[in-house]
């Protein structure tokens, strides 16, 4: 049974932004290009393939749909269509090799803890986040780059 619940930006947004070239909601312009680097699409939380895939990078609020305090950010998805990475598939293994910033929040966007992991063991840091009873869900984020890359809840049906 999986311990967490690994939540990557709607299908919506994604289809929303490969069709307008805008940002939801706030309207400004999408970057389209080819990849040149290996950072990840926030849809389905793989890496790109440098000189070969085609990405957009727009302007994403990391807090959409579950706070009213915004925090806009860039953020890239694949140009093309491309699966939602599943809720109950675990940490993604393709972002394991890469330092990111697991950040503990209450409801009300109050941050409340910050791991940084660097050796690839996220699960135990995850762990002791959800042990904490004010702890609502995390957020992950690129350490060095500083950009959102998905969100963590608690599995709905313990
Ligand atoms: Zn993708």
């Amino acid at each position: 049974m999986q311990s967490m619940r690994i939540v990557a930006i709607p299908t919506e947004t994604a289809e929303t932004v490969r069709a307008t070239l805008e940002a939801p909601v706030y309207g400004f312009p999408a970057h389209a290009e080819v990849a040149r680097d290996d950072a990840p699409c926030r849809h389905c939380l793989r890496t790109f393939k440098p000189g070969e895939e085609r990405r957009i990078l727009f302007t994403y609020n990391r807090f959409a749909g579950i706070e009213t305090l915004p925090e806009p950010g860039p953020v890239y998805i694949h140009a093309d269509a491309c699966p939602r990475y599943s809720e109950d598939a675990g940490f993604p293994e393709e972002l394991r090799g890469s330092p990111r910033t697991i950040e503990a929040y209450a409801r009300g966007r109050r941050l409340l803890a910050q791991e940084y992991v660097v050796d690839g063991k996220f699960e135990p840091a995850i762990e002791e986040l959800f042990a904490r009873q004010d702890v609502d869900y995390l957020q992950v984020n690129s350490t060095t780059a500083g950009c959102f890359t998905f969100r963590i809840e608690r599995p709905s049906h313990p």
